[in-house]
């Protein structure tokens, strides 16, 4: 046990982060359940994941008219994006206006690590520690740390040494990072690298690019939102709202009834040229067996394979972009801006370390099995250690002083992702075994937030003091987000952080769950009807 030395501050709830969901929890608790509660953040100032990642280039993926809070109809009025895709500056201005609108500032503790979280059965109190050896004993402790905030920067030898500098995109200097006049290398290609890549090419002396697996990419076509379209989203706003709780990944857009396998080649290519001109991730949604049937992936498959090749112009540069080992879409798909025609500037490379993988970093640059590239700069767009990462890297111990990472030596454990049998009162927000990364976030982020609500003001209605998940259900629950991610070609992707696989040594399971926000929701609301099927109020 941490010494919980004082000062020490009693308190209803503590809520960890203040990104999306941290913030919205924050409201419903201390402004719709009156609870005695605080938000503590590692951060300078609010937006989780947005905080961090303001690398070049740093957009969300998901349209803005789908990328907000929608609990307040006057907030969608009053606010206005100006993009179709929010880059990470106007994320931030959002994520501000809404915390200076519901003054959720006053009772966020910025600048605060949490290292610690020990339950104590006696007392049915968590006892917080942060950084800074402050303790806080709250009934009720919810994680809101986001599944992408713990920053994977990969064990190469001779880091230590390279007299250069380097960052990783999510530990993004505030200060900004400027490329002039420098030989930058940059490592990775997911949706963040892809994002980076145009952008540090424009003014970088020289850009190298180390691509290990091959990535899928569709043009997001961002461009500046026109007023008819600004006015259709506050006319429509609530329709809107009501869309994103209908489709299966809490986005605006539905998934077509259409099956590729049942359509003709040419009108397939149609299909798809109109889905590649549109631009965005609907480019998933334009086919029903898409994410289902090998035979359907791989036309889309083919279909962007062939975009690469047409675009890229050096044949050698395009068969290495183009030779991509898993079903579209297994992995997260990225959209970008760009970044294939990035690739034929002049002062850009492509290097492919899965033929020739890097041996170690040198004083002076990068060395792969092939050749040595001198660099100024490396920039780490190497991903995170998602989902798990941010719970784990907080010793949390329930009861009997055991610890969560011992419970989740073999994967994550829960039930419905909202908690985990051993830690009463514990929730987590978004975690592993909700839809939470395959779901548009502030949907996944909105359900999950009200429902914790409900169930403390339900438990505080009746007299309850505690909430657990009881083993048995937790145990149906992961065997179902299992079940339900072998029924799509998600885990076909051997190399993706949806499985762990990125980061060596994890346990490799399937994180998410799979079966779709609309579903997850059913069964969420089903489980409050029955009065909490499947965990333990006492
Ligand atoms: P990522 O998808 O995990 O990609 C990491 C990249 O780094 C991969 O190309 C990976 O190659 C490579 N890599 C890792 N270690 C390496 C090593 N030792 N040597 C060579 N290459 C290495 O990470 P990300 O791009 O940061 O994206 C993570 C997630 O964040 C996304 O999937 C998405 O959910 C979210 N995101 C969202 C947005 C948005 O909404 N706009 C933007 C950025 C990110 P392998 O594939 O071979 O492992």
């Amino acid at each position: 046990m941490a010494d919980h030395a004082s000062p020490s501050q009693e308190l209803d709830a503590l809520i960890v982060g203040a990104g999306f969901a941290g913030m919205y929890q924050l409201l419903c608790l201390r402004d719709r359940l009156g609870l005695r509660v605080k938000t503590l953040e590692a951060g300078s100032g609010v937006g989780g994941t947005w905080y961090w990642n303001r690398y070049p280039g740093a957009r969300c993926d998901t349209e803005s008219h789908a990328y907000w809070y929608t609990f307040d109809p006057s907030l969608m009025r009053d606010w206005e994006w100006t993009e179709r895709y929010p880059g990470q500056p106007e994320i931030m201005r959002y994520l501000n206006f809404v915390a200076d609108r519901f003054d959720l500032k006053r009772d966020i503790q910025f600048d605060t690590r949490v290292t610690a979280a020990h339950y104590d059965e006696a007392a049915n109190r968590w006892h917080v520690t942060t950084e800074h050896g402050e303790t806080y004993t709250v009934k009720y402790l919810i994680t809101a740390v986001g599944c992408l905030s713990t920053a994977n920067v990969p064990n190469i030898p001779g880091l230590d040494g390279f007299k250069g500098d380097w960052y990783h995109t999510g530990q993004w200097p505030h200060g900004g990072v400027d490329f002039t006049g420098k030989r930058v290398g940059m490592i990775g290609t997911g949706s963040t690298g892809i994002q980076a890549a145009p952008v540090i090419a424009e003014t970088a002396e020289h850009l190298t690019v180390f691509q290990r697996t091959a990535n899928y990419s569709v043009p997001a076509r961002n461009k500046p939102l026109t007023p008819e379209f600004k006015q259709y989203v506050k006319d429509n706003a609530e329709e809107i709202r009501q869309a994103t709780h209908e489709t299966l990944n809490g986005h605006q857009f539905k998934i077509d009834t259409k099956l590729a396998t049942e359509t003709s080649p040419e009108e397939r290519r149609k299909i798809y040229e109109a889905a590649w001109e549109r631009g965005g991730l609907q480019f998933r949604a334009v086919f029903q067996d898409m994410m289902a049937s090998v035979e359907a992936n791989s036309t889309a498959a083919e279909f962007i394979k062939g975009k690469i090749r047409e675009i890229v112009k050096d044949p050698k540069t395009a068969a290495i972009l183009s030779d991509i080992d898993h079903p579209y879409a297994a992995k997260r798909p990225p959209i970008d801006s760009d970044y294939f025609e990035t690739f034929n500037r002049d002062n850009v490379t492509l290097v492919d370390v899965k033929a020739a993988p890097i041996q170690e970093i040198t004083p002076t640059g990068i060395r792969t099995a092939e050749g040595s590239y001198d660099l100024d700069i490396i920039v780490f767009a190497t991903g995170f250690d998602a989902m798990t990462g941010p719970m784990l890297r907080m010793d949390i111990r329930g009861r009997d002083d055991v610890a969560l990472k011992d419970v989740w030596e073999g994967g994550p454990l829960n039930y419905l992702g909202l908690q985990v049998a051993g830690f009463p009162n514990l929730f987590t927000i978004t975690g592993p075994g909700s839809p939470s990364v395959l779901c548009n976030m502030p949907v996944a982020i909105e359900q999950h937030a009200e429902w914790i609500a409900d169930a403390i003001a339900h438990m505080r209605a009746n007299g309850l003091e505690r909430i657990e998940a009881k083993p048995e259900a937790m145990e149906k629950w992961v065997a179902e987000v299992n079940a339900v991610a072998g029924k799509t070609l998600l885990p076909m992707a051997k190399h993706s952080w949806y499985l762990g696989a990125n980061i060596p040594g994890k346990p490799q399971v399937f994180m998410p769950y799979a079966g779709g926000m609309v579903r997850y929701r059913e069964i969420c609301e089903d489980v409050k009807a029955r009065g909490y099927e499947g965990f333990v109020l006492a």
